[in-house]
């Protein structure tokens, strides 16, 4: 056995494969405790390899007996693979290991969820199941065998053959280990067909355990859509004649696109309207057409190595945005992914964990599954779309999938198709794959006799490893309206490739009030200062909807300053602009609700620390519920009409319509409890036939410390509903009061229901208390003590999450010199614990600096 400390992986030191795979036979003898896996796999000689050593990956196996051509070998093992010699030309391997699926709570490679087998293969997760190279670029066409006592045997591809206690399986396209899947158990389908354009009848199942059959309907629903959607928008059709999604109850991750066999954390995929909310019913969705996009981003074309994450996550979180955006509304959706943008990726950009969307280096891959990869990924390929044009980008994804089909690519194969499709150099554009950070642009402006002067300068912060920035290719649109709010020039796609530049607009008859950055053109952070009053006109009369929503963001923002720094009440200008967007019947209510929803205790303390100031988190915490409570007051006769009037009638109706409706009443409801002691939230719990106007209600009256009562008939009600259970720990944290935040996480730990080895359960509590600004930055550390505590007894059983966890610590910097030494202490706990795991050692080192 060898040592296997952590090890750096570097992009550069890329080589490929020595050995490529033709077919590989797997076959499953299934037990909890010994499952055999016999593997067959005809390897030949890369004739581009570039490794000279036969080299197979492979960890926590017990090999049992191997040969090369029918010939007993005896491998050299390590406690991270093998190798071996081999003959010169194509032969074939053969291995016999043993793995014990009930033993392996780390839910990566073959493993049990509730007595059921199932997999998680990406990144690494094949090596646990048999000795394979486990790396994307070799990809093989895979035949499976499983034998078990289960009734349903399930792997990629179509059904071959069957039997009592055996089934086989066989994927007739090359994939790379990653996408392996086999899944067997107690389990019954919800089913549908579906009718390709290219004529194939393909057979959908939805795999559930038996009492959650009735949760299937909205998930097939959002499969066939996407279906539709991929054929008529990309020109791409499913090609194979099944396709199998899974829910599963213990998976680290959303759900995963293995080939024809998608696996799916539960909370992703069952959906049934007395227990889950608009927002639930949105994000399934979403996630369903995401993971079905993966069959051609991501499965017929795949990452080349891991570096090139970002190639299949960025392209296809855009798709799934446009396919959500397209059926619900794009100014909303584009709020939205702005909003996580801003709440996840420019935080992780702005602290120790910053990386490029192609990081350089990894130790443990698991860790780079970052909102980098996969939300700036995304606003990559938007930016890449709004240089082009719509057809530019249609013409490059063509050629894209027509170039790249059954390959393993690159960022440079992706960019090259950008530019051989438009004749556009994106060489300067290839920079934002490279370099982290969040770019800022500065606007400054002049109007000089009816010509106006618009200048932008675009600056990228130092982020560990790389101290000096070179300037972007950035998109940023631009119109300009009168002072009376009409547009005098439309939509502009200015194309900044250098640190300054002025831009000119010339034959105006006043001084313009710009719209910068429209639709939110690049994923930078704006800093350009507008009196209130022009603000108020942007607000008002904006043409694009989301800098209209964007203004009164940024008048919110200001408000929310002013009272903490200076306990100063409301600007009534913006009182009134609130006013005027809440009673215009005319905005869509979903889009209403997004202009009153204020911008979080997080979004104040980025404020404050790009001030250069230090957040007290406690002092926004309370002058932030100083201004709702103004603005309830001030708006509370409009707010009482648009609560009655937004109340939908007739049966629970999951689409965008009535969705809009119930989340501007409930943005409503929560500034109305503030005023009336609870009694409308209480009387809509008591009236709610879903869960979207049951848990709004019971977030109001837990938001005024009232609820107690409605927690428990809530608890009382659903106790055997482990999705709505993990709601119940959950919202109880996040509502609670900043002094008894982690007393009520540490009691929740205590509960009979906190099963801290199920990843959804175990983040429903410490997720919340991490979430909760001023509870868990609490001056004494006690909330960082607990979860520190927690996080060292999750890491032997389930590094992955532990380590996506510690991601709470890294904001330290940004707090004053006490809560940084507090949790400075917890991390080096964490650090010195003896046998952490590589994933939670690589986040800690990195938090620390
Ligand atoms: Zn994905």
């Amino acid at each position: 056995m060898k040592d296997s400390a952590p090890q750096t992986v570097y992009l550069a030191d890329y080589a490929a494969p020595g050995w490529l795979v033709d077919s590989v036979h797997l076959t499953f003898r299934l037990d909890p405790e010994t499952t055999r896996v016999v593997s067959r796999i005809a390897f030949r000689p890369n004739p581009e390899g570039t490794q000279d050593r036969f080299y197979l990956d492979g960890e926590n196996l017990k090999l049992i007996g191997a040969t090369i051509d029918g010939q007993p070998v005896t491998p050299e093992i390590t406690a991270t693979g093998l190798t071996c010699p081999v003959p010169d030309g194509p032969f074939v391997w053969e291995a016999d290991v043993e793995i014990a699926p009930a033993a392996n709570t780390a839910l990566d490679g073959l493993y049990m969820s509730g007595g059921m087998y199932c997999t998680q293969c990406e990144a690494e997760g094949f090596r646990k199941i048999t000795y394979y190279p486990d790396r994307p670029d070799v990809m093989g066409i895979f035949s499976v065998r499983i034998e078990g006592d289960m009734p349903v045997l399930l792997s990629n591809g179509n059904p071959v053959a069957s039997g009592d206690g055996w089934a086989e399986w066989h994927d007739p396209w090359p994939k790379p280990a990653y996408l392996f899947a086999l899944v067997a158990g107690d389990l019954v389908a919800h089913s549908d067909r579906f009718t390709t354009t290219e004529g194939r009848d393909v057979a959908l199942n939805i795999w559930v355990r038996p009492g959650d059959l009735d949760k299937c309907a909205f998930g097939m629903a959002a499969l066939k859509a996407s279906m539709v959607w991929d054929e008529q928008v990309y020109g791409r059709a499913y090609d194979l004649d099944l396709f199998n999604i899974v829910a599963v109850d213990d998976f680290n991750m959303g759900a995963m696109e293995n080939k024809g066999l998608n696996i799916f954390n539960s909370s992703c995929v069952l959906a049934k309207s007395d227990t889950s909310t608009d927002a639930d019913f949105e994000r399934i969705e979403a996630i369903i057409a995401h993971e079905y996009f993966h069959n051609w981003t991501g499965n017929r074309i795949t990452c080349r190595d891991w570096f090139q994450l970002c190639l299949k996550e960025g392209l296809t979180v855009f798709r799934d945005q446009t396919f959500t955006g397209d059926l619900r509304g794009h100014a909303v959706k584009r709020i939205d992914d702005a909003l996580t943008l801003r709440a996840r990726q420019f935080r992780e950009d702005a602290g120790p964990l910053a990386h490029p969307v192609r990081p350089a280096s990894f130790v443990e891959i698991n860790n780079f599954y970052t909102a980098t990869v996969y939300e700036k990924g995304a606003e990559l390929v938007g930016m890449l779309k709004r240089l082009v044009g719509d057809d530019g980008y249609r013409a490059a994804l063509t050629l894209y999938f027509d170039r790249h089909d059954g390959q393993a690519a690159t960022i440079e194969d992706w960019l090259q198709c950008f530019t051989d499709a438009t004749g556009r150099d994106l060489t300067q554009f290839a920079l934002w794959y490279a370099q982290a950070g969040t770019p800022q642009i500065t606007v400054t402006d002049d109007f000089v006799d009816g010509t106006y002067h618009l200048t932008l300068a675009q600056m990228t912060p130092p982020t560990p490893g790389q101290p000096d920035k070179q300037p972007l290719h950035i998109p940023v649109a631009v119109g300009l309206l009168a002072p009376d709010g009409s547009e005098v020039v439309p939509t502009r796609m200015l194309e900044m490739t250098q640190a300054r530049q002025t831009y000119t607009f010339a034959d105006l008859a006043a001084r313009p009030i710009p719209s910068v950055l429209r639709d939110f053109s690049a994923p930078v952070i704006l800093n350009h200062t507008q009196s209130a009053a022009d603000r108020g006109v942007l607000l008002a009369h904006d043409s694009d909807p989301f800098n209209r929503w964007e203004a009164g963001r940024m008048l919110a923002r200001d408000v929310l300053l002013a009272a903490v720094r200076d306990g100063k009440a409301p600007d009534p200008a913006y009182l009134d602009g609130l006013r005027a967007t809440l009673t215009d019947d005319q905005l869509h209510p979903a889009f209403r609700a997004r202009i009153l929803a204020l911008p979080s205790e997080q979004d104040v303390a980025d404020a404050l620390v790009r001030a250069g100031e230090t957040p007290d988190p406690e002092r926004i915490h309370s002058a932030r519920r100083q201004v709702r409570q103004a603005i309830a007051t001030a708006l509370d006769a409009q707010m009482d009409a648009v609560f009655a009037t937004m109340q939908v009638p007739g049966p629970y109706d999951p689409r965008a319509e009535d969705a809009g409706r119930r989340t501007l009443s409930n943005t409503v409801l929560s500034y109305l409890t503030l005023l009336d002691a609870g009694h409308r939230a209480a009387a809509q719990y008591e009236g709610a036939d879903n869960m979207t106007q049951q848990i709004a209600a019971l977030d109001c009256l837990l938001d005024i410390g009232a609820g107690q009562e409605a927690l428990a008939a809530f608890r009382a009600q659903w106790q055997g509903d482990r999705l709505v259970m993990d709601k119940w720990f959950g919202l109880q944290i996040a509502r609670s009061d900043p002094a008894e935040t982690v007393t009520r996480a540490e009691s929740l730990t205590r509960d009979p229901a906190f099963d801290w080895k199920n990843p959804n359960r175990f983040r429903s509590v410490f997720g919340a208390l991490a979430g909760h600004m001023a509870g868990f930055h609490r001056q004494d550390g006690a909330g960082y003590d607990l979860l520190a505590d927690w996080l060292i007894k999750l890491d032997p059983l389930n590094p992955q999450t532990t380590a996506r966890m510690v991601t709470a610590f890294d904001a330290m910097a940004r707090y004053d010199a006490t809560r940084q030494e507090l949790m400075r202490a917890a991390l080096t706990r964490i650090a010195r614990t003896p046998n952490l795991s590589r994933d939670t050692t690589e986040m800690v080192a990195r938090i620390l600096g």
